[in-house]
């Protein structure tokens, strides 16, 4: 893993992603750049991408026909997975903030994301599955996310 500064003021933070996947072998990187091409945010992207560099198998994206649409399921273990943008979920911690102009939209907006999300959680969680939601910043230490994931998997297996 390239180095990367955790100093939130650090100019060079924002762009360690561009440098992910410095390490890969040439087979990882295939599957990098096979997860990472079809549509996506540049934050589904930047998921598909981790995953793919993982190694794991039988994760398919964007799940159209299961509740919420997941950026990720596994679909045997049934685990799915959530990238959620710190603005678009209005993330406690990040607390970016609304534009100026349409206020009142941008609060109506996030909030119904918000309150989506969590009808979705309860929903997958009655039909058996595991939810793994990351915040966009938390994407900062992958190397938490790739654990919360294959602890998920673990757990179903
Ligand atoms: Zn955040």
């Amino acid at each position: 893993m390239a180095r990367r500064c955790i100093s939130a003021s650090c100019p060079t933070r924002n762009s360690f992603y561009s440098r992910m996947s410095d390490n890969l072998s040439p087979e990882d990187r295939r599957k990098t750049m096979r997860a990472v091409k079809g549509k996506g945010t540049r934050l589904e992207k930047r998921l598909w991408a981790m995953l793919a560099g993982m190694g794991l198998k039988g994760w398919k994206k964007n799940a159209g026909t299961i509740t919420g649409k997941p950026d990720v399921v596994f679909t045997s273990q049934r685990v799915a997975v959530f990238i959620d943008g710190c603005f678009w979920h209005g993330c406690p911690h990040c607390q970016r903030k609304l534009p100026i102009t349409n206020r009142e939209y941008w609060e109506r907006k996030i909030k119904r994301n918000v309150e989506l999300a969590q009808m979705h959680n309860e929903q997958l969680l009655q039909d058996g599955w595991t939810v793994v939601r990351i915040w966009e910043h938390e994407m900062a230490d992958t190397a938490i996310i790739r654990a919360r994931i294959r602890h998920a998997l673990e757990g179903k297996e």
